[in-house]
């Protein structure tokens, strides 16, 4: 046995590898399925944290509060009526469903958001300790609440960056999900 492996060439085995994708790019995809989830009609927000390792702590999603039936809720975005026939006045956001299901600490965490954080999650990811919020869209940028957050953040010292994920990275993940089914 052993004179086989010295006369085969073992030197075969020892390629150079990586991987598609590099941490950032691994987490906002699974903020993005996490957002693939939601059954909100108009705006699907994904969410994930994870520790200084790499490893997750929680996810979300935006949705309505557990154990309810969800079709009794006005999902449509229509801001005219009363806010009891709104959405607005029973989803939970990606951010506020992924703190309430983490089962560890969140302090120092890294938040992947598909969405940058309106001041009610910055206020939550802030009392939690969170260290950095890496988000894929900011078209709320002009809004109100989109400015409070960014002031929440700066006053807690957490950093945030916009992280563009390439189109020849989304083809080629699709690619690969589609290879897992032959
Ligand atoms: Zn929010």
């Amino acid at each position: 046995m052993t004179e086989k492996i010295e006369n085969s060439d073992w030197r075969v085995n020892y390629v150079s590898v990586s991987s598609q994708i590099n941490w950032d790019e691994y987490f906002m995809l699974q903020a993005m399925l996490a957002s693939y989830k939601s059954k909100d009609p108009n705006t699907k927000v994904g969410c994930v944290m994870v520790d200084a390792h790499n490893h997750q702590i929680t996810m979300g999603y935006n949705g309505t509060i557990a154990g309810i039936d969800e079709s009794l809720i006005p999902w449509g975005n229509n801001r005219e009526v009363p806010l009891e026939h709104q959405k607005y006045g029973y989803v939970i956001h990606s951010e506020a469903n992924a703190i309430s299901h983490a089962k560890g600490s969140l302090g120092g965490a890294k938040v992947y958001v598909t969405l940058f954080p309106c001041n009610e999650c910055a206020k939550l990811l802030a009392s939690h300790r969170v260290k950095e919020i890496i988000y894929l869209s900011d078209k709320y940028h002009d809004t109100q609440e989109n400015r409070i957050a960014k002031k929440i953040f700066q006053m807690s010292k957490i950093s945030y960056r916009q992280l563009t994920i390439p189109a020849s990275t989304i083809e080629s993940f699709t690619a690969y999900l589609r290879s897992l089914l032959s």
